[in-house]
């Protein structure tokens, strides 16, 4: 993935995905390439509402009277300058309580695409640093402080870049949602972002939360994308896979503690704090580390900082920096045959046997009295030990009795998150204390260089 220098990409985002129609209207005059065979010059030019349906041998496209426009398996709606199109109907907020449909309006092309399954996509082509905008305005908080939505917006661009390079590159590989190594006795899973066919993101959390046009409300974000434009955060010749969690509990986690053993040297695990700490080794440090709170940035209870950085659902997590869970042995095991489909009868022990240096757990020995298993990586701990999720598998267990057979099982952790990268507590706290966006960036990916790549 060498650096080129060359003009702000064009990406494509997906909006509405499996449909068998789309309808919506273009505010402006928009032409329409790959119409086919069957479209007159004359109807190459498309303004107003409009309506596609996915049929036998491609999509069909009618104009607000109801014409056919054409029949193809893609077409590609051009604006261009202020014109934006709506899309009625989109779905946001998917697989949450709170999933519901609204009507987004759209900068830039719209593209319709068949799929193989005889359903269609809807679309945005539209430049990277217009996509930032949005995107930045939909995940920060508006208040934030401005040098924070500076590092979200180089991280979010290069995440962006890193990924296109992948997935235009010349060895293309398909990313899989889990990755499975078998082996006898053990359950070692981590979790991929899968790759699009029909685009190049998806406007939902599972790549980037974007809203196009219809939310961009936030001057701060508009300046951070505008004031860092171009800028990735690179490694040699490389632009970074930049990630980032929502606390790391003093210490930030290497990249093969939460995803395949591939090493990132950018991300590697640096203390949250001005000095260093040493990682954690040992199972007495473990426990030193868990039941103490040492200074870091993320070890805040400014009430200020969170609201400006978390989502009020969010907020409700207080102990975030160091927490505790217990469970009756009951309750536990159900939750472990819930979440694993193993009955391990009556739980022993949980026993810790590979940490990263932040103290996060990537293999678990986990033994019943039916069977034992060993899982990892850190998600997948984080799975089976709660109805939901573990904050982190930074944590040491205490058994409620001494004993064979323990009663009670007390988790006592430290941060929230795989930890990885940037820690965005710690971040706003860095930022509010007056550091640059290019402080706080160097500070949690030590080695690397801001490029300006357009
Ligand atoms: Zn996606
Ligand atoms: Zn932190």
């Amino acid at each position: 993935m060498a650096i080129e220098t060359k003009d702000e990409p064009l990406i494509t985002v997906g909006i509405m995905e499996r449909r068998d129609h789309v309808e919506g209207r273009l505010n402006g005059t928009f032409s329409v390439d790959g119409a086919g065979p069957e479209t007159d010059r004359e109807t190459n030019r498309l303004t107003g509402g409009f309506s596609a349906i996915a049929a036998p041998g491609g999509i069909v496209l009618r104009d607000a009277a109801g014409r056919v426009v054409g029949r193809s398996p893609s077409f590609r709606i051009k604006g261009g300058g202020p014109a934006t199109f709506d899309l009625f109907g989109v779905t946001i907020g998917s697989r949450f309580h709170w999933e519901r449909s609204e009507n987004q309006t759209f900068h830039g092309n719209l593209v319709l695409r068949a799929g193989a399954d005889g359903t269609m996509a809807a679309i945005n082509e539209v430049p990277v640093e217009a996509y930032l905008e949005s995107v930045i305005s939909s995940e920060m908080n508006a208040s934030a402080p401005a040098e924070l939505l500076k590092s979200h917006a180089i991280l979010s661009r290069s995440w962006l870049l890193a990924a296109l390079r992948r997935k235009r590159g010349p060895q293309r590989t398909r990313g899989e949602a889990a990755h499975v190594p078998e082996r006898e006795g053990e359950v070692v899973r981590w979790y991929g972002r899968e790759e699009h066919d029909l685009f190049d993101v998806c406007a939902d959390d599972h790549c980037q939360r974007y809203h196009g046009v219809t939310k961009i409300t936030s001057q701060g974000a508009r300046d951070a994308v505008r004031q860092t434009r171009g800028i990735v955060l690179a490694w040699g010749d490389e632009i970074c896979d930049a990630r980032y969690s929502k606390a790391c509990g003093g210490l930030t986690e290497e990249f093969g503690t939460a995803w395949d053993d591939a090493r990132h040297p950018y991300l590697t695990s640096v203390a949250d704090a001005p000095d260093p700490y040493p990682p954690v080794t040992t199972e007495i440090e473990a426990a030193r580390w868990c039941l103490s709170a040492p200074y870091a940035y993320c070890n805040t209870k400014d009430e200020e900082i969170l609201k400006e950085i978390l989502p009020a659902f969010d907020r409700e997590t207080e102990g975030f920096f160091r927490w505790t869970v217990e469970y009756p042995h009951e309750e536990l095991e159900q939750i472990l045959y819930e979440k694993s489909g193993f009955d391990f009868g009556r739980l022993q022990a949980l026993v810790p046997l590979a940490r990263g240096p932040s103290g996060r757990i990537f293999r678990l020995r986990v033994i019943g009295t039916k069977m034992s298993m060993i899982v990892g990586k850190e998600l997948e701990i984080r799975r089976w030990l709660s109805h939901t999720h573990l904050y982190s598998s930074a944590f040491v267990v205490r058994a409620g009795d001494a004993g064979l057979t323990p009663e009670r099982f007390v988790f006592h952790g430290a941060g929230w998150g795989h930890g990885v990268g940037l820690c965005q507590i710690g971040a706003a706290v860095m930022a509010s204390r007056g550091s640059s966006a290019e402080e706080i960036v160097g500070h949690y990916f030590p080695g690397t260089t801001l490029r300006g790549l357009y």
